[in-house]
This record gives C-alpha cells, sequence and structure tokens, in this order.
C-alpha cells in the first residue's frame, strides 16, 4: 500500500497573489480531528514532495480543503500554485498535531491566535460543532499585513453565521476579530499590540484574558508563536506540555522559518 492517498483536486480558488485555497477528493479512510494536519504534496520525477499542511475543512466533511500560501521559488507551492482541476495530489495517511479539542482543559472561551495561513486549521475547528459545545465563547483573531490577506472574511461574516446547521451557534458564540499590520484598518496593528493597548477589549467589549475561564489556541510564524505564548504566560497560562496532556493553551507553528 502506497504511503499518500491519490486525491483529485475539485475546486480552486486563488485569494490574492500569494494565497489560495484548494479541495480535493478525500479517501472515506482518512481520519482526522478538526485542526489537525497532513502531509501534502505532488509527485515531482518521480518521487513525492511533500510539505506539513493543516487541514481547513472540518473532520466530517466530504472532500478535504486547503489554505495554502504561494512562496516564488518555494519548491512545494511554486509547482501547487498552478494546480488545475482533475490534478492529482498526495496526501498522507497519518494526521498528526497539536491543536486539538481534547488537549485543552476545559473553559469557556476559546481565544483562536492565527496570522497568515495559521488561519487554516481554525478554518476547520470553526466548522465543528465540537468546538461550540466545549466553549461558551469562540474568539477567532486572525492578523495579516494587508486587508487583502484577510481570505476568508465573508465565510467568518456571511457564509458560516447563515450555515443551515451551524448558523446559530455561530452567530450566539463566534467573535472573529481581523486585523492589518501594514495599512489603515478598523482594527489596526498586531495581535499582541491590540491586546496590550487593550484596543481589542475596546472594539469587542470582551472581559481581559483570564487563565481561569479561557483556553487558547495559537497558529503562525514562530516569532508570532512566541510573542503571543510570552502574552498568555505573563497571564498565568499554562501550555499543554505535550501532545495528549491538556493545557491553558496549546500551539503549532505554521510553517518552519
Ligand atoms: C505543522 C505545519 C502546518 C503547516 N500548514 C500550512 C498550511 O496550512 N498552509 C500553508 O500554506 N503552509 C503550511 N505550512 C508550511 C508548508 O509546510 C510549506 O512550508 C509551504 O507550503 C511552502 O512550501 P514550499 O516547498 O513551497 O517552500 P518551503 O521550502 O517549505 O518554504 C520556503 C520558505 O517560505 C516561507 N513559508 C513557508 N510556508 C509559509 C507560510 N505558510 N506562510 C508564510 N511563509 C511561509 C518560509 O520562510 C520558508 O522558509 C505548514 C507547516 C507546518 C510545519
Amino acid at each position: 500500500m502506497s504511503k499518500f492517498y491519490q486525491e483529485k483536486v475539485t475546486a480552486i480558488h486563488h485569494w490574492t497573489d500569494h494565497l489560495f485555497s484548494f479541495t480535493a477528493t478525500r479517501d472515506p479512510g482518512l481520519r482526522f480531528r478538526s485542526g489537525q494536519f497532513v502531509m501534502l504534496g505532488l509527485e515531482v520525477d518521480g518521487r513525492p514532495l511533500m510539505r506539513a499542511y493543516s487541514v481547513a475543512s472540518p473532520h466530517y466533511a466530504d472532500e478535504i480543503e486547503f489554505f495554502s500560501i504561494k512562496v516564488p521559488d518555494g519548491p512545494l507551492t511554486s509547482r501547487l500554485q498552478h494546480l488545475n482541476v482533475g490534478d492529482e495530489v498526495l496526501i498522507s495517511r497519518k494526521p498528526t498535531g497539536t491543536l486539538v479539542l481534547d488537549d485543552l482543559l476545559p473553559g469557556k472561551r476559546l481565544f483562536l491566535f492565527s496570522t497568515g495561513t495559521g488561519l487554516a486549521p481554525f478554518i476547520s475547528l470553526l466548522q465543528d460543532p465540537e468546538t461550540y459545545e466545549r466553549f461558551e465563547q469562540v474568539i477567532l483573531l486572525h492578523g495579516v499585513r494587508y486587508e487583502k490577506d484577510l481570505a476568508y472574511r465573508e465565510f467568518f461574516t456571511q457564509e458560516l453565521p447563515n450555515n443551515e446547521f451551524l448558523g446559530e451557534l455561530v452567530q450566539q458564540q463566534l467573535v472573529y476579530y481581523p486585523c492589518v499590520s501594514r495599512e489603515p484598518f478598523k482594527h489596526q496593528g498586531r495581535i499582541t499590540s491590540l491586546i496590550e493597548n487593550e484596543q481589542f477589549y475596546r472594539d469587542t467589549g470582551l472581559e481581559p484574558l483570564n487563565p481561569a475561564t479561557d483556553r487558547a489556541m495559537i497558529c503562525g510564524s514562530t516569532a508570532m508563536l512566541h510573542d503571543i505564548k510570552d502574552m498568555l504566560e505573563a497571564r498565568n497560562f499554562k501550555i499543554s506540555p505535550r501532545m495528549g496532556e491538556m493545557g491553558d493553551f496549546v500551539i503549532e507553528r505554521a510553517f518552519a522559518d
């Protein structure tokens, strides 16, 4: 048996000249938990060229979705960005990852901190009813440089609140907070700055971060992970020590620097 499932691309959406999403067929044998990642790739010169990718679709969806960067000279994404419907992609059989609900202690509010394509695992988790069952409120922060990079914005503000099954939960429980760092925007600045200077609390009317009630997941660059981890630890949040052990928060790198 091959190490990889061979799947066919079913749809592609280019958000900008450096961000795109696509869906592919999903083998019924591929089971994953919302928030996990797989190895995704292409066959190049007869060999698999694979990279870690968070699954952006929820665990129950028939197809599998990915949200991807386009690195101009990146070995995989310089090719992946030219995918067409019907092309073949390879997907590993063993999903893994730390951004899973089971590794968080029970709490009232769930904060999802993301930058760039670090949004991907949260697109999956925000379509999972379990997320809304476990937490009374779910707060998604997505930081990007320019407003055009706010991929999935309409999905969170229009589509998901009107979803046949999840719409009511989303309307009552989800707070979506996009932030833009390099041009004027209603929430302008880096996520950590907007929290430290309390703009985030003024904008949303939310109570300050509190380890007694709040849990968090972080996905972004190494620098962003450090900044937000430090910010949470300064407020006495405890990280999950390792996969399978609960904590107040969990982290995953969105890419290797
Ligand atoms: C756990 C995990 C999950 C990941 N999930 C995703 C995902 O859902 N979507 C996604 O696009 N990538 C994701 N990545 C990154 C992905 O594995 C590849 O690095 C990316 O697809 C680029 O591949 P490449 O071969 O073209 O270039 P690479 O040689 O892999 O990367 C070249 C350089 O591009 C930069 N880079 C790579 N990926 C990104 C990114 N996503 N955002 C900004 N800069 C980047 C880095 O500086 C890197 O050194 C994930 C990485 C990890 C470790």
